[in-house]
């Protein structure tokens, strides 16, 4: 069973998807630290974040994988292990751009329908699971939240780093994200058809990961 989670920065996609592909024995896919790796290769090699051309050249020199034996399974570029680096926030930025790319997109595209092939029992988060990677995934969910809340998340989370954080430009940053995330021509942010809409905004971790795995025990139990 696949199961597909969207949603736009912030919305504890992450959190959420790992804990239920942990209790429900899945494997765990977070498909945004694929294009983080692809940024993290662009601004190693000082490629311009502006030129297409110049980011699929980084794009097709960087070999990603994943070590599925650990939780969360770790990612490796080039054979380097860089999940530590994929968060900071230069490499936030350059994710979101080369993101925009469409031949980066056809070469994470592809593989993660690999990974879906090799590992069927998947939880996979990102922007376009539901829509254009897994279009026939069992279940797929849309998690929303409110701009404030999301930024609020992502403002815990930096200051649990011990970085400092500004609140207002954190929230002026998510939502650029998301107006690029929404406006690109390929692999738009947006919420599958066949999608159940979980607003996160007021429920806790804990309630929205309880909402999928009734979810997918009802839809195990049809099957
Ligand atoms: O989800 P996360 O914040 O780690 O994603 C990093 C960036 O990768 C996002 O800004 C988004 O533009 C891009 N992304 C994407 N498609 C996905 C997953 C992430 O375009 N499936």
């Amino acid at each position: 069973m696949i199961i597909t989670i969207d949603g736009p920065a912030g919305t504890g996609k992450s959190t959420v998807a790992q804990t239920v592909a942990q209790e429900l024995g899945f494997d765990f896919l977070d498909t945004g630290a694929m294009y983080r790796a692809i940024g993290l290769a662009a601004l190693r090699r000082h490629t311009n974040l502006e030129d297409a051309r110049e980011i699929s050249y980084a794009a097709k020199l960087a070999k990603i994988t994943f070590d599925f034996s650990t939780q969360p399974p770790g990612i490796s570029l080039n054979g380097e292990p860089v999940g530590h680096l994929l968060r900071a926030g230069d490499t936030t930025q350059a994710a979101s751009f080369v993101a925009v790319v469409p031949a980066v997109r056809e070469i994470l595209v592809r593989q993660q329908q690999e990974i879906g092939v090799s590992r069927p029992n998947l939880v996979t988060e990102g922007r376009d699971q539901g829509t254009v990677v897994f279009p026939h995934a069992e279940l797929k969910f849309y998690l929303d939240a409110t701009p404030v809340e999301r930024a609020r998340r992502r403002a815990n989370q930096l200051r649990s780093r011990g970085e400092v954080v500004d609140i207002a430009h954190l929230q002026t940053q998510i939502m650029d994200r998301d107006t690029r995330d929404a406006k690109r021509a390929v692999g738009p942010l947006a919420i599958p058809k066949d999608s159940q809409v979980i607003d996160t905004s007021s429920l806790s971790l804990r309630e929205v990961v309880d909402q999928i795995i009734t979810r997918a025990q009802e839809r195990r139990g049809q099957r």
